[in-house]
């Protein structure tokens, strides 16, 4: 059985994602991440694309894992949403992944609500990093992407991925909500 921490976001009082041992925990609501065992918690730096600093709009949140293979560093994203209608082992994250999406990142709020773990996230890593890679990750970061609002759906500009937005939890911060509090 897997015990659950609960805490609550030193930001915005809402419910931080944790697992027990693991001082790494995403807010829920406010797009930020803790480490909650630090005294007082400290915010864990988030990041999303160089690029795209700047950029307004919904954005999609990953867990990016550096892994290292025999041709170097691979990226691998698991999705830190959850959208039922996806499969695991063929979702955003794995397209990305395949793709070798590779832009720089740069440290940013994360614009984006978490529904993932990092221990889930970890779990998920093991099924989809590359054969030729040894040992865990050598870092884990909590990146997210831009994305456009096509009526119904939210698409990922650099793939053309689609996710319908009845099938996003949690939902994209949108234009209207209270953006997420300053680092
Ligand atoms: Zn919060």
């Amino acid at each position: 059985m897997r015990s659950v921490v609960l805490r609550s976001c030193p930001a915005c009082g809402a419910r931080l994602l944790g697992a027990a041992g693991v001082s790494w925990m995403p807010c829920t609501a406010c797009a930020s991440a803790w480490d909650a065992f630090a005294e007082p918690p400290e915010r864990i730096p988030t990041f999303r694309p160089a690029s795209s600093r700047g950029v307004a709009g919904p954005r999609l949140p990953f867990y990016v894992f550096g892994v290292g293979t025999r041709a170097g560093e691979t990226r691998v994203f698991v999705p830190a949403y959850r959208a039922p209608g996806e499969r695991s082992d063929a979702d955003l994250g794995a397209r990305l992944t395949v793709e070798r999406y590779a832009a720089e990142f740069a440290e940013a709020p994360l614009g984006a609500a978490v529904a993932r773990g990092p221990r889930e996230a970890a779990a998920l890593l093991a099924s989809r990093r590359p054969k030729s890679s040894g040992g865990d990750a050598a870092w884990m970061a909590l990146v997210s992407l831009s994305c456009r609002l096509e009526r119904d759906a939210l698409v990922e500009p650099v793939t053309g991925w689609r996710l319908p937005l009845a099938e996003l939890f949690p939902g994209p911060i949108l234009a209207g909500a209270p953006p997420p509090a300053a680092s």
